[in-house]
């Protein structure tokens, strides 16, 4: 069956974390300690993966594992290490997105201020972000485990 092309309001209302919802792979490099992360991929699939590869290399992040990449990181994301590692936005190392006029930039490309407006600036204002290239943590095996009552 031939698929339906939807209007413009359509896409539109769905939000921009619907319209990359299928961009969620998320590369990581134990080398350097980097990962690319597209856009429709949650941060608990950002923890499990990275978990999977490693079990010393975190990533900074919310506690929230079903928020989108999206708006988590475009927001600055806060978490349980970042007193001790910073935001999210602090360990953005480089980006991927689509500007008004269709046409896709790196950090190079896009320039440092918007490159600084798109961590923290919030969710939609500069652009869709298709992906986000950053820093891994280093972290002890052993963890400290706390209920709070
Ligand atoms: C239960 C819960 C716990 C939370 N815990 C934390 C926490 O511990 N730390 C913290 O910092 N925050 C936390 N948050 C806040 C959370 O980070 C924000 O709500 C965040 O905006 C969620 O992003 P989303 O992509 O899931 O949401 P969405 O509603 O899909 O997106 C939020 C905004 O970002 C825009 N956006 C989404 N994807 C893109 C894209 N690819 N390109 C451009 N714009 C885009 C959307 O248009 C929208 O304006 C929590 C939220 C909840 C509900």
């Amino acid at each position: 069956m031939p698929r339906r092309i939807m209007s413009l309001k359509e896409v539109r209302d769905q939000g921009p974390r619907h319209r990359v919802r299928n961009l969620r792979s998320i590369s990581i490099n134990t080398e350097d300690k980097t990962a690319w992360i597209q856009d429709g991929a949650t941060i608990g699939e950002v923890y499990y993966r990275i978990a999977e590869k490693n079990k010393t290399l975190a990533f900074v992040g919310g506690v929230c594992p079903t928020d989108g990449v999206g708006g988590h990181f475009s927001g600055g994301g806060y978490g349980m290490m970042s007193r001790q590692f910073g935001t999210v936005a602090d360990n953005i190392i480089d980006a991927k997105l689509i500007n008004a006029n269709g046409r896709i930039h790196d950090r190079e490309s896009m320039g440092e201020d918007h490159f600084w407006a798109i961590r923290g600036g919030g969710g939609t204002s500069f652009g869709i972000i298709i992906s986000w290239k950053v820093k891994l943590l280093d972290i002890p095996e052993k963890v400290t485990v706390f209920n709070v009552t």
